[in-house]
């Protein structure tokens, strides 16, 4: 095969990578783009939108599920789900994704090759396929290589023992599952699955699920999984699995299917990053204000970074380090990273929480005393701001609640543009919404609250 030269090369196609190509593209940089995979990345294809796929699905039929019991005066017939059908509706968006990717990336004007790539030296990368290999030579390389599960040596994937990626593709509903780690993905899924009728346990090594947040944040969470009969198991820790039986240090756990969903760790060995020496963090690879690495010329971004690994993180990196390389004068400025947990309620979250900053108050407003959450039999959860007392400057605001991720653009949009106290509580906010929970806790915290 024909070796390539280019301008700036980058290794994975992913929320990172591909970001970067369609920056780098628009702004007439010579782009090469190489994954061994679909473009999308984890993210696409194993990660946010088949997990947000699922997670609707198992909304949907819980939904009619629960309509019976409700306060509505609806009867429904119970319904039928046929998750095979259900994960080939999810691989058909998946599928309308990475051509969508795929054309935005040769829009710009980025050549995407296909195949597993690893560094030769500094500037030289050797792409290897089914029909052999090639080499690339750039001036700049990305790496944009992401992450991957974390394994358990005593619950080796396999079998009846599965990542996300298996789970998300199952094509029957497993009677009971084990998800070994209360995190994002474990709460996601396991929500998920209990929903659509598996019997879930959640065995969490941590003395409550969520360990990042703070209690009462997670508190909704934890009464939801209840009502959902999920068992959760805290302070527990997995030992590993043998006939159906999950041995924990807390018992046993009958489980057809074993969710392990401890973290995650960075695609690194693959690409060569340990021959270059680059200097890493633990075990990510080390990067300053415009993601370059230890070494000249070579920038990384991404999960392979370390966290938060979120997509939308991964996006501005790669739109920060193409503008970089064309000669622009930017850096990572960004005030606060929004995150979201797709757990029922959601939680959403963006900048610090209270007690992270010295000389910061909070306050919050509950939706039982929200109109619009009322009329969504949704009365769960609070939002809550995080403040300077010095100049009432909003440093955090967090949310858990029904659709809390659609609010998050708000609480991100406050903090990037410096709002203060003062400014979102003299801002209108429709009625009835449950963003005007946003505003009540600001009018709260300064001593006039309307509707509490
Ligand atoms: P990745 O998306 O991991 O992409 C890396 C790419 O590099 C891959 O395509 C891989 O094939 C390629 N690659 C690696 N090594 C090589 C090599 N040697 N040669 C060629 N190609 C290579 N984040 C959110 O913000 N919101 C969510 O709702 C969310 N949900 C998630 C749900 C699940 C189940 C999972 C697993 C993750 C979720 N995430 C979510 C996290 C999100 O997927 C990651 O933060 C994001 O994908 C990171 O992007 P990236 O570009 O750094 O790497
Ligand atoms: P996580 O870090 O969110 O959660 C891992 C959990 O496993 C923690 O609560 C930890 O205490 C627990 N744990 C660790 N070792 C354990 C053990 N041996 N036994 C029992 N529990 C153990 O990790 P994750 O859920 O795998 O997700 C990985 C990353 O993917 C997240 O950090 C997040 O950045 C990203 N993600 C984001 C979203 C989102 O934005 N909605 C969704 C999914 C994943």
């Amino acid at each position: 095969m024909t070796d390539l030269t280019c301008k700036l090369l980058i290794i994975g196609a992913g929320p990172g990578g591909y970001v970067c190509a369609i920056r780098a593209g628009q702004l007439g940089l010579d782009t090469i783009i190489v994954d061994e995979a679909a473009p999308g990345g984890t993210c696409l294809n194993v990660g946010c939108i088949p997990s947000k796929a699922l997670i609707h699905a198992a909304e949907e039929f819980h939904r009619i599920t629960a309509v019976n019991d409700g306060p509505l005066g609806i009867q429904a017939s119970a319904p039928q789900i046929d998750l095979a059908q259900t994960v080939a509706w999810k691989d058909g968006i998946v599928n309308r994704l990475n051509t969508g990717v795929s054309g935005l990336m040769k829009k710009a004007g980025a050549r995407f090759v296909q195949g597993r790539a690893r560094f030769l030296d500094g500037k030289t990368v050797v792409v290897s396929d089914d029909d052999g290999e090639r080499e690339i030579r750039a001036e700049h390389i990305v790496i944009a290589s992401g992450s991957a599960p974390v394994e358990l040596p005593f619950l080796p994937f396999g079998g009846d023992i599965l990542s996300s990626t298996e789970a998300l593709a199952l094509t029957e509903v497993p009677d009971s599952l084990a998800v070994v780690g209360g995190g994002y993905i474990g709460l996601e899924l396991g929500t998920a699955f209990a929903k659509l009728g598996s019997k879930v346990t959640v065995v969490e090594a941590a003395d409550r699920i969520l360990p990042s947040y703070d209690k009462a944040l997670t508190a909704p969470v934890a009464k939801r999984l209840a009502a959902l009969d999920v068992t959760v198991m805290t302070g527990a820790k997995a030992q590993g699995f043998a006939e159906g039986v999950l041995q924990t240090d807390q018992g046993e756990v009958a489980a057809d299917k074993v969710l392990v969903t401890v973290g995650r760790r960075p695609r690194t060995a693959g690409v060569g990053v340990e021959e270059l020496a680059l200097t890493l963090d633990g075990p990510f690879i080390k990067i300053d204000k415009t993601c370059q690495t230890s070494m000249r010329g070579i920038y990384a971004i991404g999960d392979v970074t370390g966290e938060p690994m979120l997509a939308h993180r991964a996006m501005a990196q790669g739109e920060m380090v193409a503008e970089h390389i064309a000669g622009h004068a930017v850096e990572w400025d960004k005030r606060a990273i929004p995150a979201v947990c797709f757990t029922d309620p959601e939680i959403a979250t963006c900048g610090a929480l209270p007690g992270e900053i010295e000389g910061t108050k909070s306050s919050e407003f509950p939706f039982m005393a929200n109109g619009r959450a009322m009329t969504c039999e949704r009365e769960d959860g609070f939002i809550r701001v995080v403040w300077r007392e010095s100049d009432h400057a909003i440093v955090g605001i967090q949310a858990v609640g029904a659709q809390m991720s659609e609010l998050s653009a708000a609480f991100s949009l406050a903090i990037e543009m410096g709002a203060c106290l003062e400014d979102i509580a003299a801002t209108i906010h429709a009625h009835p919404t449950q963003s005007e929970g946003l505003q009540e806790a600001c009018l709260r915290a300064l001593g006039h609250a309307l509707h509490i």
